[in-house]
């Protein structure tokens, strides 16, 4: 099976101070798209993560309302995932690659453009925080597999066994065919990726999976990847991805979005596009499934995915909503 087909068949599983970049943004729109979508009041702190999360934006939101920062909100947020083993797509519990080995792969990005990153990570539980410490002790932005491991021990970080007898069971199932079939919106519970924008205004982002299950070992997919499965802008904001990580690294797809945003385009209006880019080198009915969410540096948040059934978490002074997300297919 050529690259090309087995991506196609593998399982898939935003006080005060308006900027620059937005009030150029305010010049590109038409009266009628301006009354629509931009935000009167700038909303922070805020958190928006994809997926129905409550847990993890629950944890940040504490974290931003206590005035701490979006970099710690992010990282503790998406660690309530990374530790929760009945989530089978993020950290402990995760499904394996077709070898039955749990493969992990995090990135986060702060308000200054730092950055870190691990993929192919075995045996440690929360990625998120190495891929922070890579960030924070050395002067790289990537470490993989077994040094990234390594890495990892020396700053005293546990090892544990990530494979659960329940995604065991499921993955000696799937061994029995070894079909690699499309599950759109598997478990409704895929990559965690986190952006916020804490009491200062500053924004981060992380993002945490366990990757496509069943996957060649080895694989990596956009989710570590930074402008693809997450990018941070500070003047601007912040989107992540999540779905079939091949298309969004072909697209460069969180910082098209960021792109997007400043160039004038809304959080929703930018996750859009972004969804389109990948329709146009695709079919008009992809039977894959990829979401986008933006934040935006006043506090704006949007989505847009191809298949209905994914959706975002927000929480803000104004509440705590899981959000539906717009979508390219209607069904
Ligand atoms: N984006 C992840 C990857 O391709 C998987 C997912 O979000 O389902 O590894």
């Amino acid at each position: 099976m050529n690259r090309r087909k087995f991506i196609e068949k593998s399982t898939l599983s935003t006080a005060g101070i308006i900027s620059a970049p937005l009030l150029a943004r305010e010049r590109a729109y038409s009266e009628n798209d301006r009354t629509k979508t931009f935000a009167k009041d700038v909303v922070r702190p805020i958190v928006i993560a994809t997926w129905d999360v409550p847990n993890a934006t629950e944890k940040a939101w504490h974290i931003l309302r206590s005035d701490g920062s979006s970099l710690d909100a992010v990282e503790q947020g998406v660690m309530i995932e990374e530790a929760d083993e009945n989530n089978q797509s993020v950290g402990k519990g995760g499904r394996p690659d077709r070898d039955g080995n749990v493969t992990l792969d995090a990135c986060i990005m702060d308000k200054d453009s730092k950055c870190g990153s691990v993929v192919y990570l075995q045996n440690i539980v929360h990625p998120i925080s190495v891929a922070r410490k890579v960030m924070e002790e050395t002067p790289h932005v990537i470490l993989a597999g077994r040094g990234a491991e390594q890495f990892a021990y020396g700053l005293g970080f546990k090892k544990d066994k990530l494979l659960t007898e329940k995604s065991r069971q499921e993955w000696l199932q799937w061994k029995k065919t070894a079909r690699y079939e499309p599950v759109i919106n598997i478990e409704n519970h895929d990559t965690i990726g986190m952006l916020a924008i804490d009491g200062n205004g500053d924004l981060a982002g992380a993002c945490t999976t366990s990757g496509m299950a069943y996957k060649i070992a080895g694989r990596v997919g956009d989710s570590p990847i930074i402008g693809a499965g997450l990018f941070v802008d500070n003047e601007v904001g912040a989107a992540t991805a999540t779905g079939v990580g091949e298309e969004v690294i072909r697209t460069v797809g969180s910082f098209l979005v960021v792109e997007l945003m400043r160039q004038g385009k809304t959080p929703h209006q930018a996750c859009k596009e972004a969804v389109q880019r990948i329709i146009e080198k695709n079919s008009d009915q992809p039977d894959f499934q990829i979401g986008f969410i933006a934040l935006n540096k006043n506090g704006e948040t949007g989505g847009y995915c191809i298949h209905p059934g994914f959706s975002y978490r927000v929480y803000s002074k104004d509440g705590h909503t899981n959000n539906p997300s717009d979508s390219y297919l209607n069904k």
